[in-house]
């Protein structure tokens, strides 16, 4: 077979994505390769296709329980043979599975690092033939990435110990020098073939929103979006308890997952969600590692999470089919309040107080086999990069260019600054004069007779008369109520951008406080300063939600499908999905069920033309789906 065979009889493909056949061809040709592609790009493929056409086993090499599984599960059901070994096991499976692997009943054989040299382990590899070992989510070897996991170390030393070199390949989405080089080096990739994509995800729409009130935002959000699945992240558990228990107190098929839950809980519920039993996750950032759910249609940040690296990551959990959809994140001034918290709390370990316990950071679920420490001094230089990247993503929040051209510069792509598929490409701006606003804010912070937070500084110049603008005596700071005609949130917006642009300086620590800088200066001197404003947006037209639900019928795009049909489609695909006991997207994807309702398949041979029915696929399910497009 050809590895284009083997794309469309197995997975359904007719054609590669980018960067796939440059890699698969690598490995062909016996290649070590390193691939770094944004999540959702399909690295899978890249070396599962070659496992198929080479003679002897790959090994993968994966760092998640949840992974393997859902690996495995895709590949049998696409009629790979192929299993994982890994502490999920007991030891007679863990022994069946072994004397499968010698007796070469797998093509693909999934292993969790940590067993790799083990004795067991290393005498059943003594007596099978590796052609490749595919080291999945590589980012894990460096210390530079985020989610260091020493055990990667091991596998250098597991392929010394083999006695001959199979074909090594390292996939990541983590695309930073440090890590590629850390990857290079560690695992020790011979004149590799290197290839990294481009981190664009075109089909990915970025939105911000700084709403008053958030709850209501979510809501009407839902609306218009019933019935699909997304994932809304929150920055602390008690958070997540509070958006979830209000979702589904409001009836929607809302379940939750933090890092507080029993181990129990949170297996139901993820299960919940990934089986489109219910369908929306209110989660920490502890959910998602792993998760290859492919139909997510939104994810929303309700929180800013603490840098562009975790919300690219999170947000890049929506539409990995590839089908349009949306990333909003909603921004308060207390999400920054919050995450300087959890850096001033790093590495300090042992927390007492109930309510720290339940605001903490929770840690991405590793499911490890051999106990590991994380370290627990985190060097004040940590704390410093982690306050940088923090800052970063608040610019991110308060940006006016292009949302996407903002993400790819952060991870060094420059391009078009114009994607016109973000809330910033598609708001109108103006240039507005703030001079006064400026001079005011700052002359507020000069005049002030000790240092102040935002609050106090834009609600005296506001001119309010609250509690503890009397108690601080700033009513009679000479700037008192001097911009009393411009609405608060616009001198919020105002004041963030000096501090964006260096006029201003706010402090780090738990209560941030503004304070003059070298350039604050320049503004108290009458330097003209033009700020660029939303246009004044025309009044919310009546029916917005509904036209936004007429348009989001239309899955997929531009082409109208009959929503009736879909839903008959993912209904036939549920029931198949309860029966064989997997998620339904592995059983077939949106993408694949909005192709079927667009070409109506007649036949075998049409059938075989829709992306993601192969030939397995169609000898399983292919003839209960013709029956109920012909019913249609
Ligand atoms: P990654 O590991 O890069 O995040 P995956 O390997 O999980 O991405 O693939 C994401 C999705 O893209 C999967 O649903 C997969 O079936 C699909 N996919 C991969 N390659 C292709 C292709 N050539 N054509 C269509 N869909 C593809
Ligand atoms: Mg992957």
């Amino acid at each position: 077979m050809t590895k284009e065979e083997v794309l469309k009889k197995y997975f359904g493909y007719d054609s590669f994505r980018p960067g796939q056949e440059t890699l698969v061809n690598g490995i062909l040709e016996g290649r070590d390769t390193l691939g770094i592609m944004p999540t959702g790009a399909g690295k899978s493929l890249c070396y599962q296709i070659p496992a198929l056409l080479l003679p002897g086993i790959t090994l993968v090499i994966s760092p998640l329980i949840s992974l393997m599984k859902d690996q495995v599960t895709a590949l049998n059901q696409a009629g790979v043979h192929a299993a994982y070994l890994n502490s999920s096991l007991t030891a007679g499976q863990y022994q069946t599975a072994l004397r499968n692997m010698i007796r070469g009943q797998y093509k693909i054989v999934y292993v969790a690092p940590e067993r790799l040299l083990t004795p067991a382990f290393l005498q059943a590899v003594e007596q099978i033939s590796i052609s490749m070992i595919s080291v999945d989510e590589a980012h894990c070897i460096s210390q530079w990435g985020q989610d260091f996991r020493p055990d990667y170390l091991k596998i250098l030393d597991f392929v010394d110990r083999l006695g001959y070199r199979p074909v090594l390949s390292a996939f990541t989405a983590t695309a930073t020098r440090e890590v590629r080089e850390d990857i290079l080096a560690l695992l020790d990739l011979k004149n590799p073939v290197c290839l990294t994509t481009g981190f664009d995800r075109p089909n990915l729409k970025f939105i911000v929103r700084q709403p008053g009130d958030k709850m209501k935002e979510v809501l009407e959000y839902l609306e218009e979006h019933e019935g699909e699945c997304g994932i809304i992240y929150c920055l602390t558990r008690k958070t997540v308890e509070e958006v979830c228990e209000e979702l589904v107190r409001r009836g929607y098929p809302a379940t939750r997952y933090h890092a507080g839950l029993a181990d129990r809980e949170r297996k139901i519920n993820q299960d919940d969600f990934i089986f489109d039993r219910r369908q929306i996750m209110v989660a920490t950032n502890a959910f998602g590692m792993g998760i290859d759910k492919s139909n997510v249609r939104y994810v929303i940040h309700y929180n800013m999470p603490k840098n562009m690296e975790s919300y690219y990551q999170e947000a890049g959990r929506a539409g990995r089919d590839g089908l349009p959809s949306e990333c909003l994140l909603l921004y308060a001034g207390q999400d920054v309040v919050t995450n300087q918290f959890f850096i001033d709390k790093m590495g300090s370990g042992g927390e007492t107080s109930g309510q720290i316990l339940y605001g903490r950071e929770d840690p991405p679920i590793w499911e490890y086999e051999d106990g590991f420490q994380e370290e627990e001094d985190l060097s004040e230089l940590l704390k410093e990069r982690e306050r940088e990247r923090l800052k970063k993503m608040t610019f991110y929040c308060f940006t006016n260019e292009c949302l996407r051209a903002y993400i790819l510069r952060y991870f060094g792509e420059y391009g078009s600054n114009y994607c016109g598929n973000c809330s910033n490409c598609l708001t109108q701006f103006e240039e507005k004069d703030v001079t006064r606003i400026a001079e005011s804010l700052v002359g507020c912070v000069k005049m002030a007779r000790r240092s102040y937070g935002m609050t106090v500084i834009v609600d005296t110049v506001h001119g309010s008369k609250n509690a503890k603008i009397v108690k601080t005596g700033m009513d009679r700071n000479p700037y008192y109520s001097t911009c009393s005609e411009e609405p608060v949130y616009f001198l919020r917006q105002v004041l963030n951008f000096l501090l964006v642009q260096g006029y201003l300086h706010l402090t780090d620590g738990e209560y941030p406080v503004l304070e003059l800088n070298e350039r604050s200066r320049e503004i108290l001197e009458g330097k003209q300063i033009l700020m660029k404003a939303v246009k004044e947006a025309p009044k919310k037209a009546e029916g917005k939600a509904k036209k936004a639900k007429e348009k989001r019928l239309s899955i997929g795009g531009a082409e109208d499908i009959d929503r009736g049909l879909f839903e008959k489609l993912r209904s036939l695909r549920l029931e198949i999905a309860k029966k064989e006991k997997v998620p339904p997207y592995v059983v077939f994807s949106d993408k694949t069920l909005v192709h079927m309702c667009l070409l109506h398949p007649g036949t075998k041979e049409e059938m075989l033309q829709v992306s993601g029915v192969g030939e397995i696929k169609y000898s399983k399910y292919g003839e209960a789906f013709l029956e109920a497009l012909k019913e249609a």
